[in-house]
């Protein structure tokens, strides 16, 4: 009975793929399945972003705004060079990068699709200087370029509605997608309660963000000691850890694939 499941599973997955579309991921080649068009993903997300935003504060610190912009450009204009030097410029499209420091003492940053990255004033007494505040864009850059979202909520659609929204007719395919925009993001109404990111993400969002980092300049060194201060934080760290599953597994695993990262930012 249970194999007859996973078979079926499967052969939902493979027909998705078919039917859909499924891509790889700069960096790692993973495959994925993309159910949903990049468009549509970068809409139902900016909805979401300019929902936040409304009721969001900026920082009024004046100085640690221009660090989150001029670091966030920095690891922007460093990943977007790394994408057309790979024959990648069409990601480019889907790209548009917005950095901003909001007055919120929680520990926290996240990314919505297309590259809108919101810092937390909070995260910055974990993150200290320019290095480790570039630890955690480079991540959320990361996310935003494997299309973590896209992929969270094609999972969603292939959960919720099955085989059938495939076939469906696109504007019922649409609705669907503001639905599980709302459920993997949910920024609206209740701030905070993204869906967390998978392990998965989570480790190929570290390697990525590191590899972004040392393009852009940065050590990525910084990463391992981030990481280990974030894990010993206890108390407020655990916003951030809450989106951002993280485990002892996750900085050795960083710690191992630096010399990978400095070999590709030299080399690519
Ligand atoms: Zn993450």
């Amino acid at each position: 009975m249970k194999k007859i499941f996973i078979v079926q599973i499967l052969a939902v997955i493979l027909t998705a793929m078919v039917v859909a579309g499924c891509g790889a991921v700069p960096l790692t080649g993973r495959r994925q399945v993309l159910l949903v068009s990049d468009q549509e993903v970068y809409e139902a997300g900016l909805t979401q972003y300019n929902d936040y935003m409304k009721g969001a504060k900026l920082s009024s610190n004046v100085k640690a705004s221009s660090m989150v912009k001029s670091v966030g450009k920095k690891l922007a204009d460093a990943t977007e060079a790394y994408l057309k030097a790979n024959g990648l410029e069409s990601e480019l499209d889907n790209l548009k990068w917005e950095f901003s420091l909001v007055a919120d003492d929680q520990v926290n940053a996240f990314c919505l699709p297309g590259g809108k990255i919101v810092v937390y004033e909070g995260l910055l007494s974990v993150a200290q200087n320019e290095a480790e505040l570039a630890v955690v864009l480079g991540h959320e850059i990361a996310h935003a370029v494997a299309k973590h979202s896209n992929e969270r909520m094609s999972q969603q659609i292939m959960t919720q509605y099955g085989m059938a929204i495939l076939s469906k007719a696109l504007s019922q395919k649409s609705a669907a997608v503001q639905t599980v925009a709302t459920s993997v993001f949910g920024l609206g109404a209740q701030v905070g309660f993204m869906l967390p990111y998978s392990r998965k993400h989570e480790y190929e969002a570290d390697y990525m963000g590191i590899v972004f980092m040392e393009i852009a300049g940065y050590d990525s060194e910084s990463a391992v000691g981030f990481w280990t201060k974030m894990s010993a934080g206890g108390g407020n760290a655990s916003d951030f850890l809450s989106t951002h599953p993280s485990d002892n597994k996750r900085i050795s695993e960083i710690n191992r694939r630096i010399p990978e990262a400095k070999s590709i930012a030299w080399n690519y």
